[in-house]
């Protein structure tokens, strides 16, 4: 099946824009040939049709994509020095592959805590240094690229930002591999026309990652589209994880959602874990405790043994 079929958009639209029939001409290559006009994939360099095998994406050192399940674990926010370091050593002792933890926080409200900046940057670094796990964080605007590139292995585009342009832009022309998050309420044919920016602009790292999307419920956070992540995979050939702590909002669904990722073939889980949850400065109701984190990767390592990989 084509991607416009997998996405539900007929093959056979007459009315085409004429940009897109056009290009006909200019392909020479044997899959271009080998495609009608009409059955071009929307996003070309994402899409499997033309990649068929799976891309694994390097950071730090850790390969994404590769088969195993990649887990990046720590806090919404760093906090203090202290905190970040503490959750580090305990993440990496559960089994976790990479640090997470926000420097510049995106806020639905302008009155909440915003992040830390620089200082936070620094104390994420030495905390992945330190515990030897590669770090990923959050990138708010194109300003800022340069300077937290310095510090991450990872850069992380959050959801609200999944369309800003000029961030991806600024993105595709540098050196470090990204993070995509799918916007709350994006289409998947939107989230991987916004991975096309980063790789049409040169920045072949990519990796995606499904938070959750805004639906009628509201008893979720948000509504974890488990069918997405299957369909995604079966889209492209850039690995995808999921982010069961956005996707739920709640602590106890944080389990059984990554139970579930993992099952769906997810390439890897981002989790909130926080030393003292009910006194983080930001999502302290859908972080874990360290305890609990170690408790989930012994359920995945479980699941892992019985789907045999
Ligand atoms: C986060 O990872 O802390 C975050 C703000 O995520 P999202 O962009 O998915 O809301
Ligand atoms: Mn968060």
């Amino acid at each position: 099946m084509s991607s416009r079929e997998l996405l539900g958009e007929s093959t056979a639209d007459p009315h085409l824009p004429e940009r897109r029939r056009s290009r006909r001409a200019t392909h020479s290559s044997a899959a271009a040939a080998a495609l009608e006009v009409n059955q071009e994939p929307p996003f070309r360099m994402a899409s499997r049709e033309l990649h068929p095998e799976s891309s694994v994406v390097c950071a730090g050192g850790v390969e994404i994509g590769a088969g195993r399940l990649v887990v990046m674990a720590g806090p919404c926010s760093v906090e203090s020095r202290q905190q970040i370091r503490a959750t580090a050593r305990r993440v990496k002792a559960a089994g976790a592959d990479m640090l997470r933890g926000g420097a510049y926080k995106p806020r639905t409200s302008p009155y909440d805590f915003q992040g830390l900046g620089r200082k936070a940057l620094g104390w994420l670094a030495e905390a992945g240094r330190e515990s030897g796990l590669p770090v990923v964080t959050e990138v708010l605007s194109p300003e800022d690229v340069d300077l937290v590139a310095e510090y991450a292995d990872l850069l992380q585009v959050g959801a609200r930002n999944m369309q800003n342009y000029a961030l991806l832009r600024r993105l595709a022309s540098g050196s470090k591999p990204v993070l995509l998050k799918r916007g709350p309420s994006a289409t998947i044919r939107e989230w991987l026309l916004a991975a096309e920016y980063l790789l049409s602009g040169g920045n072949a790292r990519v990796v995606l990652c499904e938070r959750g999307i805004r639906t009628f419920e509201t008893a979720t956070r948000n509504t974890l589209d488990l069918a997405g992540v299957a369909l995604a995979k079966q889209l492209t050939h850039l690995p995808v994880i999921v982010d069961p702590s956005h996707a739920t909002g709640k602590r106890a669904l944080v389990v059984p959602a990554s139970r579930a990722a993992a099952a769906v073939g997810a390439d890897g889980l981002l989790i909130e874990v926080h030393p003292c949850p009910g006194r983080a400065l930001s999502d302290g109701e859908q972080s874990l405790n360290p305890d609990e984190f170690e408790e989930l990767m012994v359920t995945l390592r479980s699941l892992a043994f019985c789907a045999g990989v």
